[in-house]
């Protein structure tokens, strides 16, 4: 499954998000490189969908869709040139889907800062300049190869221009993602700046209301998506019961934690979506990439669903809100019979019909 690596400098409070995605208990250390091997946190993306379908249903429980968040060894300057750390740094988001960077703007005495000062703007660039130089590094080893078989492979001159302007791009300094280059082209070079990126601001609970400073790191970082959140509090959230954690948020002027803020938003920025079953045992979500067919997405639940997949009974989840039943939802019109070239859409509540 797809996976978002978790990035930062030592000391912006990576570790206390993490434990908090993964409830467990592993001790946030205030020390750089406490942790150097990755950990897989899976998270489930909060649908209160969910919660309608199993009123409708009588379902017995319910399943959300899961985002992995895979935490990442803190980067050092010099990353790029692949010393120790640095390079297994590089290869763990080599693997991630996409990079989500914490930054501190919390202002904690009692934590020593990296560079000695609260600046997240030097620290986004002090961990994209290492990756740009790293992929860099990769288009200088392929492109005279690229350039000279684009010479006698036609297939080749697209690529080779695509990868001469992603150069141009990173040696200005910005990245293939937030140059918005179509990563299509480039895909074989696996660069790391073409992973979608999404920027975590650990922020003090009192600056959680504080829209002019949310606005301006919202600039830093378009076309990423920002999110703001006290990690300690998302520790603490973590704690308690549901009807305390609520009282909690409001009390900060939140209506959602910051956790299921950012499991939804990684989720979307991962090029996912959700369809729904629902039936008396269970009311579940499942994971497609956006345009998905529907035969893919009977795979998701079963290989065989796919290959003796004949057609889905999709009932648009507004649609069986509105009619309450799967059955009046069929009555009024509401249930499509729908083929094989069927793209899939976020929300559809599905049955599917197959040969075993
Ligand atoms: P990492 O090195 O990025 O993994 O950072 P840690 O999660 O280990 O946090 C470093 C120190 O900062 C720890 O002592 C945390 O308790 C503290 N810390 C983390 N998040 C916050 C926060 O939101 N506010 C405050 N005041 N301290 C935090």
């Amino acid at each position: 499954s797809l996976t978002i690596g978790i990035v930062g400098l030592p000391n912006v409070g990576k570790s206390t998000l993490f434990n908090a995605l993964t409830k467990n208990d592993v001790l946030a250390a205030n020390y750089p490189f406490a942790t150097i091997e990755p950990n897989v946190g899976v998270v489930g993306v909060p649908d209160p969908r969910l919660d309608k379908l199993a009123e409708i249903f009588g379902s017995a429980r319910k399943i959300p869709a899961t985002v992995d968040f895979v935490d990442i060894a803190g980067i050092v300057r010099g990353a790029s040139e692949g010393e120790g750390l640095g390079n297994k740094f590089l290869a763990n988001i080599r693997e991630s889907d996409a990079i989500c960077q914490v930054i501190r703007v919390f202002t904690d005495p009692d934590v020593v800062h990296v560079d000695g000062k609260i600046s997240p703007a030097d620290d986004k660039e002090i961990i994209e300049t290492e990756l740009i130089l790293a992929d860099l590094q990769t288009i200088e080893k392929v492109l005279p190869r690229l350039q000279k078989d684009s010479r006698l492979q036609k297939d080749k001159i697209a690529v080779a221009a695509a990868v001469q302007q992603a150069k141009e791009v990173l040696e200005a300094g910005t990245t293939v993602f937030a140059a918005g280059l179509d990563p299509e082209p480039l895909r074989e070079l696996h660069l790391l700046t073409a992973k979608p990126f999404l920027y975590v601001f650990n922020v003090d609970e009192e600056e959680l209301v504080n829209e002019t400073l949310k606005a301006e790191l919202r600039e830093l970082v378009a076309p990423a998506e920002a999110i703001f959140l006290d990690a300690k509090i998302e520790s603490e959230l973590i704690e308690l019961d549901e009807a305390e954690a609520l009282e909690l948020l409001q009390s900060l002027g939140q209506e959602e934690s910051g956790l299921s803020i950012l499991a939804r938003v990684g989720f979307d920025t991962l090029g996912l979506q959700t369809y729904l079953t629902a039936g008396p045992k269970e009311a579940r979500a499942w994971t497609v990439a956006k345009g998905a067919t529907a035969p893919e997405a009977a795979g998701v639940i079963h290989t065989d669903f796919q290959r003796g997949f004949i057609k889905a009974e999709v009932i648009g989840f507004a649609d069986l809100v509105e009619t309450g039943s799967r059955t009046e939802a069929r009555t009024k019109g509401k249930a499509r019979m729908e083929g094989k070239d069927y793209i899939m859409q976020d929300g559809d509540v599905v049955e599917f019909r197959f040969n075993v």
